[in-house]
């Protein structure tokens, strides 16, 4: 039997990143076993039928390696309807399910309001189907639904509690459960990988399997993930988006490497390990089924640690698109001939070894390509206190005089100058760097001045000395 396994995402404008990590133990179990990987798109809600939805879930696939062309699909939904009719049709003629007239009200005045569900009133009214009747599942009165679970061992349930659910409204259509199960049953699926949330319907969906007479698949219900409050992750509270962090600077990388630790860990107390090994390693049984953290900080120092071991010219390629604004990511402060591809090459190293994410180039290197430094206000105010002016006409005579313009030399001159006037020479760079930066951090003051060059870097200084009279 060949493992099937699919990736059915709902469209909704982005790409969560549970869903990502789901897709990724799809996609690896798949590879492990020799299987097929489905990409499904379940775009039944006719508000998530948009074409650039689904755009972006492929190419958020693609980002972190599941890359187009090599998997099946992308299906549609929408485009089986007719299996799904037809399958609640055959439930039907088969006595498995049955039309239902009740309205909720109806329902709630002969249970009560606190019970919950449907209380089988229609079950043996044998009505015919007509508008406004919707079709149920007539579910076992007796025994037990043993779900095998690949993470979560047998989840049983006890079929008597399992209400007469919907499987086709009033107008016909089936509902989504329906739908799932039927797709997942033409297209072969063996083994459904999914998250958490959708085990609550994984007994009714079973049900259905077996109502509709083929083997159900073996289920492996991955953790959902949670934010530090261990509140599930959501669109409208956290940073859920994978693309959000891709347009940050996230590595792809490190971002799979990362969405893999989620419940699981490779051997030997490791977290960063190359792809490879995690393709090797990961086991849906060794999934830990309790509700994964998703920490934010961890991934951003994971990341850093990503950028950190990168050969640096694939570091100046990894920034390229925030040096340059492309596609969603937005362009940089500086104009496109403004930029000095080798003045950047030269501060390369000094940055990848500060930045946890990509996008952090941007300000740390807006000095070398703006004619003038962007100047942060608070920080002016905090390096440009009494003794400021004195110091900045001391370094500009002393850098307008040296022999060699390099960090060293600048270095030694400016603790020179420092020293005169009893700075030590933290104090003394402060000025001189928010002057030329226009910031109170950034990369190495000496090297960037460097880079920056006497002219530039006398400007400034001149600049900032009219600024202070
Ligand atoms: N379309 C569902 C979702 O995005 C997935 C259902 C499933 O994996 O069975 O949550």
């Amino acid at each position: 039997m060949t493992v099937r396994v699919r990736f059915a995402p709902s469209p909704t404008g982005m790409f969560h990143v549970g869903g990502a990590r789901s897709a990724l133990q799809n996609w690896i179990f798949a590879k492990q076993q020799g299987g097929v990987f489905v990409l499904r798109i379940e775009d039944t809600d006719a508000a998530r039928n948009r074409p650039e939805w689904t755009e972006g879930i492929l190419s958020a696939l693609d980002w972190i390696g599941i890359t187009r062309g090599s998997y099946e699909g992308p299906y549609f939904q929408s485009s089986y309807a007719g299996e799904h009719r037809a399958a609640a049709q055959r439930l039907y003629e088969g006595g498995r399910a049955y039309y239902c007239d009740c309205t909720r009200e109806d329902v709630q005045a002969r249970t009560g309001p606190q019970q919950r569900g449907y209380d089988g009133f229609c079950r043996d009214r044998g009505l015919p189907p007509g508008e406004g009747r919707a079709l149920r599942f007539r579910t076992p009165d007796e025994g037990e639904t043993v779900v095998v679970d690949l993470v979560r061992g047998e989840p049983t349930f006890e079929n008597k509690l399992i209400e007469d659910f919907v499987i086709a409204r009033g107008d016909g259509s089936p509902v989504f459960l329906l739908a799932n199960v039927v797709d997942d049953m033409s297209m072969g699926i063996t083994h459904v990988i999914r998250a958490e949330e959708h085990l609550p319907n994984t007994p009714k969906q079973q049900l259905l399997w077996d109502a509709l007479g083929v083997k159900p698949p073996i289920w492996a219900h991955v953790p959902v993930v949670v934010n530090e409050k261990r509140q599930k992750l959501s669109k409208r509270r956290d940073k859920v988006a994978l693309e959000a962090y891709r347009d940050e600077g996230y590595l792809a990388d490190a971002m799979r490497n990362y969405l893999m630790l989620l419940g699981w860990a490779p051997s030997g107390d490791r977290e960063i390990v190359p792809w490879s090994v995690i393709e090797e390693e990961f086991r849906l049984d060794e999934v830990n089924p309790s509700p994964a953290f998703f920490d934010e900080k961890k991934l951003r120092a994971f990341n850093g640690d990503y950028i950190r071991a990168l050969p640096v010219e694939d570091f100046v390629g990894a920034c390229r698109p925030w040096l340059t604004g492309t596609g969603t990511i937005a362009p940089p402060p500086w104009q496109p001939d403004e930029f000095d591809p080798a003045a950047f090459a030269a501060v390369a190293p000094l940055a990848q070894t500060r930045i946890a994410v990509l996008s952090e180039i941007v300000p740390n290197v807006d000095f070398l390509f703006l004619a003038d430094p962007l100047i942060d206000e608070a920080a002016w105010a905090k390096a440009m206190k009494e003794g400021a002016a004195d110091l900045l006409d001391a370094a500009i005579v002393a850098f307008e005089a040296l022999e060699s313009w390099d960090a060293e030399s600048l270095k030694a001159t400016l603790e020179a100058v420092g020293a005169e006037r009893g700075l030590k020479l933290g104090k003394a760079q402060a000025p001189v760097r928010v002057a030329v930066t226009g910031r109170t951090v950034g990369l190495p003051l000496f090297e960037s001045l460097e880079v920056l060059g006497r002219d530039r870097t006398l400007t400034r200084l001149r600049a900032a000395r009219v600024r202070l009279v």
